[in-house]
């Protein structure tokens, strides 16, 4: 079977590659390398010791995206490509609109021309929005979103449902994520953002190699048990494994329209990870609390029940592996 990785040299698409590759699946990426570099594909054909295709482009690009399905039977997608980040796209909203609405829209419909009817999207947590409970169910309805980024997932969850209630042959699978962190053990591949990180562990990352001086702990004040934020972090290969899960239910079950929760089922705070970190990796972290950041939520996890109940899949690994394996990675990279 031969799947399509769209922004399969990024951080999730990359350890995606790798689980597919190791069940044997044929990997094709696209991606335009505008958050990647085109080295991570040695990188996983290092750790795999198998062969992936790879396609520099835009997916917006419908020429390219005709040419890759006539040069490959092409059996299922799994749509990583897009932009991700929440500040920047309040900052430049039509750049985010643009990028992952019209690159979405044009692979939905050069799929559609090549019978091709089998797609995994990454979405995320983001779209519920504000509920009442702090544990998201895949029942719950979509809420208002706090970012254009967030939008563009609502509105692509939207997209897909319409599609598939227009064609009830496709089978579609919106993975919505919780807080992916942590790295391939191999520490090959991980995520390593240029520039000021916005999210927690990349930002521990840059403080605990001295590329920063200091971490900035949003917030002690929450109505939570030490006063920092709960959020449900993932290890990126148990994220990778649950894209294997639905890519191979999907195939085996033709026809359907899934929503899945992928989180661990457990809030953890800021300062858990923080003591966390310093722990497994044997050092002290600079770091002070501040002021709350505009726009978080106190707390909220997963009720990852379905995606047990219906693809058999769980998170296995702790936050120590995640604090392990990302403090290895960076340790690899800077060491280049
Ligand atoms: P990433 O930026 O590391 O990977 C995205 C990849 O897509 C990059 O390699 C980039 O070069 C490529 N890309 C972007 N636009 C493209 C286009 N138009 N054509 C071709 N390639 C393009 O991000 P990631 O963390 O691996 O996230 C992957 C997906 O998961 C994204 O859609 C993101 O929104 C979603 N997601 C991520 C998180 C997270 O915390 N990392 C959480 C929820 C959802
Ligand atoms: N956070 C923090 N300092 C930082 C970055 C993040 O205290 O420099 C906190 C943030 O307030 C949130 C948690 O870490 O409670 C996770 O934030 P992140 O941006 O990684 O993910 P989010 O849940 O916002 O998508």
């Amino acid at each position: 079977m031969k799947i399509l990785v769209t922004g399969g040299c990024g951080y999730i698409g990359s350890h995606t590659c790798v689980e597919l590759l190791n069940e044997n699946y044929e990997v094709v990426i696209i991606d335009n390398l505008s958050n990647s570099k085109e080295d991570v594909v040695n990188r996983i054909e290092q750790i795999t010791n198998k062969k992936v295709k790879f396609y520099e482009g835009n997916v917006q690009d419908e020429t390219l995206l005709k040419r890759i399905f006539e040069e490959n039977k092409i059996d299922g997608v799994i749509h990583f490509a897009g932009y991700k980040a929440v500040g920047e796209s309040v900052k430049k909203p039509l750049m985010y609109y643009e990028n992952n609405l019209e690159s979405t829209i044009t692979l939905l419909r050069i799929m559609n021309d090549f019978d091709c009817k089998n797609i995994v999207f990454s979405s995320s947590a983001t779209v519920y929005g504000v509920q009442e409970s702090p544990k998201y169910v895949e029942t719950m309805t979509r809420k208002e979103t706090s970012s254009p980024y967030g939008t563009t997932k609502s509105m692509i969850e939207k997209i897909m449902e319409d599609l598939y209630y227009s064609d009830p042959t496709w089978t579609i699978s919106l993975l919505r994520y919780f807080n992916p962190v942590g790295a391939h053990s191999s520490g090959l591949i991980g995520e390593n953002p240029n520039g000021i990180p916005n999210n927690l562990m990349p930002y521990i990352l840059k403080v605990a190699i001295g590329e920063l001086p200091e971490l900035t702990i949003f917030g002690n004040d929450y109505e939570t048990p030490d006063g920092t934020c709960i959020r449900d972090y993932i290890h990126v290969v148990d994220l990778a494994k649950g894209h294997l899960c639905a890519i191979t239910h999907a195939l085996d079950n033709k026809g359907k329209l899934h929503t899945y929760n992928l989180g661990s089922g457990h809030g953890v705070s800021v300062k858990e990870i923080v003591d966390t970190f310093e722990r497994v990796n044997n050092l002290k972290l600079n770091y002070k609390f501040g002021a709350r950041r505009e726009g978080d939520l106190p707390e909220f996890f997963a009720d990852p029940s379905l995606a047990l109940e219906e693809l058999g899949w769980k998170t296995e690994q702790s936050i120590e592996d995640m604090c392990r394996d990302a403090y290895n990675f960076i340790i690899k990279e800077t060491e280049k």
